[in-house]
């Protein structure tokens, strides 16, 4: 397989557009490191990991879909299917019923910075791409945030399908050339397990 057609995994997404640089280092250089964030936000995915269904009256929750799409090149899964019964939804051969669906993802914790909701967002916008062609309907999409228990519902505009696309491709090329992104300054590194790693006060001096 060619690099240009390389399958991508829908969770590098949200490494990417939280910080190239951080995507690079994990996924290039294949570093890894921990911290309290990454490790509770491990403990909030175990239950939706689980890969249980459960229901309440005539909806259905699915856990741990996996999707693919092979017109993008990209594969993942989805922590949280919401099926509500819709007549004119999908058909779902387990229930011989219809519904319409809904992408439910994880999240410890309600952002207020864009970077990291941004990366959110393009992560959930990947996974609708591959449940919409699956499942031939369009899957409304929200974030259920651990810290609030409260869903955010998340809608997508044309420019972000583009910024995905773009982005695919940025990480074909560095994948291609075996290219890890500079770190760009303006980059909040608060909270990113890769600091110990990347350096970035010394990087950021010197760039
Ligand atoms: S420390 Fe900052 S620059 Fe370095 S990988 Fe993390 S977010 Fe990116």
């Amino acid at each position: 397989m060619k690099d240009s057609d390389r399958i991508i995994n829908i969770r590098e997404l949200q490494h990417y557009f939280y910080c190239p640089h951080r995507w690079g280092l994990i996924h290039i250089g294949c570093d890894w490191s921990e911290n309290f964030f990454v490790s509770k936000s491990q403990i909030i995915h175990n239950n939706a990991d689980s890969g249980k269904t459960s229901s309440l009256r005539s909806k259905y929750v699915e856990r741990s879909v996996q999707v693919y799409n092979d017109e993008w090149g990209l594969f993942g899964v989805l922590d949280c299917l919401r099926l509500t019964p819709d007549n004119n939804g999908c058909y779902i051969e387990k229930y011989r019923k219809k519904f319409s669906l809904e992408i439910v993802e994880y999240k410890p914790t309600k952002t207020t910075r864009s970077q990291a909701f941004t990366a959110d967002k393009m992560q959930i916008l990947a996974q609708k791409i591959c449940a919409d062609a699956m499942f031939g309907v369009s899957c409304s999409a929200c974030i259920y945030y651990a810290d609030t228990r409260k869903c955010v519902e998340i809608v997508f505009s044309q420019n972000d399908y583009e910024d995905l696309k773009q982005a695919i491709d940025a990480i074909r090329l560095c994948y291609a050339k075996a290219i890890i992104p500079p770190v760009d300054p303006s980059v909040y590194c608060g909270g990113c397990s890769m600091k110990d790693i990347c350096l970035p006060k010394a990087v950021k001096i010197n760039a």
